[in-house]
């Protein structure tokens, strides 16, 4: 084919709000659009304080092409108006809002003028903005299909609901989707007081004032929320933009640190399918107490084990959601005594952040217990690798029901009734389960299915694949030059 010159190609932006959570699938979704569609892309980024894990990226992001420019939007001062006592998603809009006033003259001065402006969830503030430009702004919500269907259900239900949705005595009926249970309800909708809950409520509102709405799932995976969003009664009249389902697009590719390669390498030399990966996101933090009895249930479970630990938290589930990849402690500062001895050759225990993709599509990892971030259930269906669930905060709990219950790819680790620590005991027997089990065999095979059914997918004709020729088909029809 031959390439178009630099003028001729059509030009899309992107805006993710801060957190590797965004910032990787909307970055898949840039690189797709500059290699298989012969786009030129320009990526705004939100600068945060000391996120190595972002620093990491944008250095590795920076040399892809030409036709990529990762463009850091000026670290915003909000020292005044931000405390670490605000909830996060506060802190990220706070963030968001204040870094994007330099935003509309940087806009303005792209050439050509983009043919599309590609925001998520938290970033609608700048919809205005490129009403201004005629700029056409889509969503694309990073999160789960259950997610995207309560958000777009949220302004209805908080005219409805007087008082707090999770003192309703019944699970939420969102209209053509299956009822959601109050408790896996999003954090961000269970204290409508708060700060937290009017961001929240500010930026699903505004979703309908997308062009279109890109999902990072495939229609087979949730074929009733999917056809729900598109051609429910409801949903059409809030009027809901068009969905396009064009995953999963997740990371493909890493670059890898010394340290990185001497993890694979220990990998190599395991049986094949013998190793539980246990990470949480980017700002998973456990309790010093969850720790200890984490370190204890994988010590009993006599299985192989490569643990992503950082120094417990017992204010924050999301400790280090800005600063992920600053914090390397010596993990036995905080593990239990005799922990590392007593697991060595069984067990690596990684401080902070390991190269999750890799690991995940090592043949030597058999499991994964995970946060359920959906980055990270995503990574985990691509590779074919059963999860214990471990939700943590925002919509994870909500993300492993679906796991668990709706799609049977993994197992939940729950806490006894009345208490909020999971016990070593639950945790050795999960984990026994899934790596060794007969429950273990079969969300094996039902990962292996869905291992193949996102494949064909993204494949060309497939589902996703035609989903984005579509969008490309239609930011190419309004090339501006
Ligand atoms: N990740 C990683 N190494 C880690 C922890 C996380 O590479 O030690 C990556 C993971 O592969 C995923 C992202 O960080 O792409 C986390 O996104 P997710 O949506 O799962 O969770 P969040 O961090 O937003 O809670």
């Amino acid at each position: 084919m031959q390439t178009p010159p630099e003028e001729m190609k059509p030009h899309v932006a992107f805006l993710p709000s801060p957190g590797m959570g965004h910032v990787i699938p909307l970055f898949q979704l840039a690189k797709r659009l500059v290699f298989d569609h012969a786009f030129q892309v320009s990526f705004f980024l939100i600068t945060t304080h000391s996120s190595a894990a972002q620093d990491q990226f944008t250095r590795a992001a920076a040399q892809l092409s030409p036709h990529l420019r990762i463009i850091c939007l000026p670290e915003a001062d909000v020292s005044a108006i931000i405390s670490q006592d605000m909830r996060i998603l506060t802190q990220i809009c706070v963030i968001t809002t204040e870094s994007i006033k330099p935003l509309k003259p940087m806009l303005i001065d792209l050439n050509p003028t983009p043919v599309a402006l590609i925001i998520d969830i938290f970033t609608t503030d700048v919809i205005s903005i490129c009403e201004e430009l005629s700029i056409p702004v889509y969503s694309f919500f990073t999160a789960s299909t259950p997610l995207l269907a309560l958000s777009l259900y949220l302004p209805t239900l908080d005219l409805e609901v007087e008082g707090e949705f999770v003192d309703l005595p019944v699970p939420v009926e969102i209209p053509g989707c299956k009822n959601m249970r109050t408790e896996d309800l999003v954090d961000q909708v269970k204290d409508r007081k708060n700060d937290e809950y009017k961001w929240y409520l500010f930026n699903v509102s505004r979703l309908q004032y997308a062009a279109g709405i890109l999902v990072n799932t495939w229609e087979n995976l949730d074929v009733q929320r999917i056809t729900a969003l598109k051609q429910n009664s409801f949903f059409r009249s809030i009027p809901t933009p068009p969905v396009f389902p064009i995953g999963p697009l997740i990371k493909e590719e890493e670059t890898l640190t010394e340290k990185d390669a001497e993890i694979l390498a220990w990998l190599d030399n395991q049986p094949c399918e013998s190793v539980l990966f246990v990470a949480l996101g980017s700002g998973g933090t456990l309790s010093s107490k969850q720790l200890v009895e984490l370190a204890w249930g994988l010590e009993m479970s006599q299985q192989r084990f490569l643990l992503v630990v950082r120094k417990p938290s017992d204010a924050s589930a999301s400790g280090t959601y800005f600063t992920v990849g600053s914090d390397e402690d010596d993990p036995s500062a905080y593990l239990p005594d005799g922990f590392l001895e007593k697991t060595s050759g069984v067990g690596v225990v990684v401080p902070s952040w390991a190269p999750q993709l890799p690991i995940l599509r090592h043949g030597s990892t058999g499991g994964f217990l995970s946060h359920c971030g959906w980055n990270s259930a995503l990574e985990s269906l691509v590779q074919g690798v059963p999860m214990i669930a471990w939700p943590m905060y925002a919509e994870q709990r909500m993300n492993a029901t679906m796991l668990v219950e709706e799609i049977g790819v993994a197992v939940k680790a729950a806490a006894e009734i009345g208490e909020v620590v999971v016990g070593r005991k639950e945790i050795e027997t999960v984990v026994r389960e899934v790596m060794e089990g007969e429950k273990g065999k079969m969300l094996r095979r039902r990962a292996a299915e869905l291992k193949r059914s996102a494949n064909e997918a993204l494949e060309s004709g497939g589902s996703s694949d035609r989903s984005l020729s579509l969008l490309v088909d239609i930011w190419k029809s309004n090339l501006k030059i």
